[in-house]
């Protein structure tokens, strides 16, 4: 986790320095039911250091395996995030990483400012709570769970058919006792 801790002076005063960065999701303990990261977490983060303030911008994605709420098959999907706070110093130890969310202020005490609880609060928000596979996901039926983006099943014709579709039928029955 080490790669997510930056010292504040090392960052020139004044100055913007851009770091690329990579972890795990288990890195940030980013661990959520039914969801397979398949690739690091990757991106860069954006320094700004004003004195003891320092402005952290930061964009960064990975792939991850759900399943389709509606289908139920497993695909990939990207997860991009983006955050952007400003860390404060303390001298008050038990404000140490505690985020102010109406001001975007996370305090920090000592030398060092992590980024870990950032990554996770902006990955965290950014998975989907009811994922689709593609827009027009058919779904599975729901008589005998065969999957529709596959190809009909035959239980609409079991069923009969529809009032509407029986008169299309007669029309073009009629029409094709006229034209034959
Ligand atoms: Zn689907
Ligand atoms: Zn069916």
């Amino acid at each position: 986790m080490n790669n997510l801790q930056f010292k504040v002076r090392d960052i020139e005063n004044g100055e913007t320095v851009i770091h690329q960065v990579v972890c795990n999701a288990t890195d940030l303990s980013l661990e959520v039911e039914e969801v397979n990261f398949i690739h690091p977490i990757s991106g860069w983060v954006k320094f700004f250091r004003q004195n003891a303030q320092v402005y952290v911008t930061a964009q960064l994605s990975t792939e991850i395996e759900v399943e389709c709420s509606r289908c139920l098959q497993i695909f990939e999907t990207t997860l991009k995030a983006r955050f952007e706070v400003q860390y404060r110093p303390t001298s008050d130890p038990e404000q140490e990483g505690w985020l102010d969310e109406d001001l975007g202020v996370r305090y920090y005490t000592g030398e060092y400012i992590n980024i870990t609880e950032d990554i996770y609060q902006a990955m965290m928000v950014e998975i989907p709570l009811w994922p689709i596979c593609l827009e027009e996901c058919k779904g599975l039926c729901q008589r005998c769970g065969h999957n529709l983006n596959l190809g009909n099943c035959n239980c609409h014709q079991l069923e009969g058919k529809s009032p509407q579709f029986a008169v299309l039928e007669e029309l073009l029955k009629q029409t094709k006792q006229v034209t034959g």
